[in-house]
């Protein structure tokens, strides 16, 4: 019987050595894990995944970079598995006793949202509900919530992130083989961002995408707006349809596994 894809973050963010926690909890009670890895002191990379729930297997490239990151000039904090309802929804049809969840079993493999039918992704606070693509309703994905960071997940990730005040962060998705990067930026913050985008995307093997591409309410858009660092989504898989399991993301827990530090490099030759 294979492990369930909680199990697998929890096992993988041990097996890296890092100090372990939960940043949070989610809207049905699971932790949100969490592993430090480096200085504590120094800069900090936030590096995320599975935010969206058919994409929960990204949270094995995230956990194979825990094990693989050294953290010479500072630190890394590694949050595989943002969204731990939904992932465990899509991954075996667990409702929790959500009514949400039970009255869509069909849309199991299509699920981005939470279990309240959140979509986390749109629901941070950054021109919140101004997205092309939002949705009023909740369900499968796009629903921008009743008000910014109203789901436990989100709220949790915004309130850690700037605790932390980290140097930059990346967040993957799935699919595309992009990144994107820009959120209003401009003059120096524009230089240095698009300078850091283009080498993380040159590194991984995806495409840097340019542009604001009509986005709201993101976790990258939060920390590009609210933050003012350095923030990456990267859409893992070139091509394809939903779902992807584990396997589909063999090459790239390969391209993206010793990233991180690379990463950090990239910020200490900033100044
Ligand atoms: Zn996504």
């Amino acid at each position: 019987m294979s492990m369930s894809i909680t199990e697998r973050v929890k096992q993988g963010l041990i097996a890296s050595g890092g100090e372990v926690f939960a940043i949070g909890k989610s809207e049905c009670g699971n932790a949100i894990m969490c592993a430090h890895k480096g200085n504590t002191r120094g800069r900090q990379i936030i590096v995320t995944a599975a935010i969206h729930a058919r994409e929960c297997y990204t949270a094995l490239v995230v956990t194979e970079q825990a094990k693989a990151f050294i953290g010479k000039s500072g630190g890394a904090y590694f949050i595989p598995l943002v969204n731990p309802d939904g992932a465990r929804f899509f991954e075996s049809g667990e409702t929790f006793g959500k009514n949400m969840l039970a009255r869509n079993a069909d849309k199991r493999y299509l699920w981005k949202a939470n279990a309240d039918g959140v979509d986390l992704n749109v629901n941070f606070d950054a021109n919140w509900g101004g997205g092309k693509s939002n949705k009023l309703i909740a369900g499968a994905s796009d629903y921008i919530g009743a008000y910014p960071l109203c789901a436990a997940e989100s709220r949790a990730l915004a309130a850690f992130t700037e605790a932390v005040s980290p140097a930059a962060t990346i967040s993957y998705h799935c699919m595309g083989g992009e990144l994107y990067w820009e959120y209003g930026q401009d003059g120096k913050r524009r230089e240095r961002d698009g300078m850091f985008a283009a080498k993380i995307a040159e590194r991984i093997g995806v495409k840097k995408v340019d542009g604001h591409l009509f986005s709201a309410g993101g976790y990258k858009d939060f920390c590009v707006q609210k933050l003012g660092i350095p923030a990456v989504t990267v859409e893992l898989i070139d091509s394809g349809s939903h779902p992807f399991f584990a396997d589909a993301y063999a090459r790239d827990i390969e391209r993206n596994k010793f990233l991180i530090d690379y990463a950090l490099d990239l910020l200490d030759d900033k100044e």
